[in-house]
């Protein structure tokens, strides 16, 4: 396995030219482009690390997994799903065109900024109590306790989310959130800064393959029917307007972030973690997808085969 990790990551590099580092957010912009990981975890706790793995990064987009979670088990299906819907959309992540038209009544779903910003305002809590809520529910399924977000990209976003700002004030207006737009983006984008590395995102990878079961610990935190949930609305959604071809290509159900980092979870099988910021057209990790769709070939790991 370390052999192939270390080959995929070599061969993908390639790939890296094609893409560019995000810098909507400053602070992002500052990543070096020519970094590129994976992490590998399977369901007896063996861990195949390559490259770049142990760098931290801000998990940004693959939050929105987390705030899902969180917002289920604190409301129930029937009470989000009112408020956020469960189609994927071939609209950017950050669009919000379609929350200002007469039947845009809620976000396509919960993996574009808008269904997030929700998701995160049904979190139990007020305030810095659902941040705090994110942050030990990723503690616990990681097993480190080290995970916080990171204050200076947590700033730089707060400082130019404009776009995200005027998302929040459309959600307002169509009463889907009830804090004031400030205080809910102030918890978003600060679950966005949550820092990570690839081994403690595959750990959310394996978390999710077994059924929302904590790999060392055995502790069950997610009923069956919530996981699936998830794991439906990451393979529909995970990868923004890139999702279906995405699962035609690569067939396992994933998350993506802006920083680079990508969570895959194989049923069942493996958790994955990938990091490398220079992204493709849709903000997407370039070469991680390359390893992604590499991996999956090899070791024949799409859910739909
Ligand atoms: N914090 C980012 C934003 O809201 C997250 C987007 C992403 O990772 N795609 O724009």
């Amino acid at each position: 396995m370390k052999e192939l990790l270390d080959g995929l990551v070599e061969k993908n590099k390639a790939l890296i030219k094609y893409g560019q580092v995000a810098n909507y957010i400053p602070l992002l912009g500052n990543a070096d482009p020519k970094d590129l990981g994976v992490c590998i975890i399977d369901n007896l706790g063996s861990i195949y690390s390559s490259g770049i793995y142990n760098k931290k990064f801000t998990i940004q987009s693959i939050s929105k997994v987390i705030a899902l979670m969180l917002a289920i088990m604190d409301k129930g299906e029937e009470e989000v799903f009112k408020k956020v819907g469960m189609e994927p959309t071939d609209e950017p992540f950050n669009s919000l065109y379609k929350l200002d038209i007469p039947y845009g009544d809620k976000p396509a779903n919960p993996m574009i900024n808008a269904g997030a910003i929700v998701t995160t305002s049904l979190i139990n809590g007020n305030g810095e109590e659902k941040l705090n809520r994110l942050l030990e529910f990723l503690r616990k399924i990681t097993g480190n306790d080290t995970i916080n977000y990171n204050e200076e990209v947590y700033l730089s976003e707060k400082t130019t989310g404009n776009k995200n700002r005027a998302i929040a004030y459309l959600l307002k207006n169509k009463g889907l959130i009830e804090e004031k737009v400030e205080d809910i983006l102030d918890i978003y984008f600060k679950q966005c800064s949550i820092e990570m590395d690839c081994q403690d995102i595959a750990k959310i990878g394996i978390f999710l393959a077994n059924k929302g079961r904590v790999l060392n610990t055995g502790e069950k935190l997610l009923d069956n029917k919530t996981n699936s949930t998830i794991i439906a609305i990451m393979t529909t959604s995970g990868m923004y307007d890139f999702s279906g071809e995405y699962a035609v290509r690569v067939g396992i159900p994933s998350k993506s972030g802006v920083s680079g980092g990508i969570l895959a979870s194989v049923p069942n099988r493996l958790g994955i973690g990938v990091y490398g910021p220079a992204l493709d057209q849709y903000g997407n990790s370039i070469a991680g997808y390359g390893i992604l769709k590499d991996l999956s070939e090899e070791l024949n790991l799409s859910i739909f085969t």
